[in-house]
């Protein structure tokens, strides 16, 4: 991993470095991934922490490396939301203390400007720990999902290094985002046109060189450029297509919620050409995976 792939071209602190008038008087709107995690938004108080494999930890500290100074920010769109370095930084001091212990995973979330994968009407909401809407019956993950699924996928044989990663539902494009800051390559497939769309004007003020959007059908993966050292599904399944597993590194990590009303999150490591073992980690609540586009 090059220090160039670990940074976006654009100043992330350009994009956020407005002044802090987040209403923290809102809270979030229900959504289905909002289910377990709202209860964190006290930030000021810690919160019940899921413990799952990678155990308890204090909060890390943060890399600072990858804020650098403003330069402009007068060419980025939506940059006048109500956001600062201070509430997301409080937000990734959230997720730590909610058991995100990967310096790396808590870094990344710290660089995405997540305010600018929400409408503007949700803006001020951005860094409450809850799903939000994007339209289509769809929601942008809760931070601190986002954070554990990347952190149980870097936790491998290699030391967390990821070259080609794969997500399943690209949705605003946040994750992909936060993905891009820790693997080499980035796909992520959405099968809802206007959401990849979406998700393609939300990453372009951001220039990020390393992500492949493509639309279709994520269920059959991405044959073409399989394999993939990692893969995750932001969306749930009865069951993982053997079509994703199939497109596993041999030691690749792919981490899925399963289920329909009771869902748990899995990970699923490919151990030989035709072994895989899977691990049921903690409960979830994400929208469903579906075949087809639309
Ligand atoms: N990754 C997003 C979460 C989006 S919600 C984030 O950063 O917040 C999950 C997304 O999965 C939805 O946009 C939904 O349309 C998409 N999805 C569901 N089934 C899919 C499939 N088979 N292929 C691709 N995308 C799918």
């Amino acid at each position: 991993m090059t220090d160039k792939a670990k940074r976006f071209p654009l100043t992330l602190s350009s994009v956020v470095d407005q002044k802090s008038k987040t209403d923290h008087s809102k809270r979030s709107v229900a959504t289905p991934q909002t289910a377990t995690k709202n209860a964190a938004w006290e930030s000021s108080r810690p919160v019940p922490v899921p413990r799952t494999a990678s155990g308890a930890a204090p909060a890390p500290s943060v890399n600072r490396s990858m804020a650098r100074p403003a330069q402009t920010a007068s060419h980025v769109e939506r940059s006048d939301s109500m956001v600062s370095d201070g509430v997301r930084k409080a937000m990734v001091d959230r997720v730590a203390r909610q058991g995100v212990n990967d310096a790396r995973v808590l870094a990344a979330m710290e660089a995405v400007p997540r305010h600018m994968f929400m409408e503007p009407g949700l803006s001020s909401q951005a860094y409450i720990d809850a799903s939000l809407p994007i339209g289509h019956h769809q929601t942008i993950s809760q931070p601190y999902i986002v954070a554990r699924m990347i952190e149980i996928m870097r936790d491998n044989q290699q030391g967390g290094v990821l070259n080609r990663v794969l997500e399943i539902g690209t949705g605003c494009g946040y994750q992909a985002a936060v993905l891009s800051l820790v693997a080499k390559e980035v796909y992520s497939i959405e099968r809802i046109k206007p959401l990849h769309e979406l998700a393609r004007s939300n990453l372009r003020p951001l220039r990020i060189a390393n992500i492949r959007l493509h639309y279709g059908d994520g269920m059959l993966g991405l044959p073409q450029v399989a394999p993939f050292d990692g893969i995750i599904l932001a969306a749930a399944g009865l069951e993982v297509p053997q079509a994703l597993l199939d497109q596993l590194t041999i030691g690749g990590r792919l981490v899925a919620p399963v289920g329909s009303r009771h869902q748990v999150l899995q990970l699923i490591q490919r151990t030989s050409k035709f072994d895989w073992t899977s691990t049921t980690l903690e409960d979830c609540h994400f929208v469903p995976l579906r075949a087809g586009t639309v």
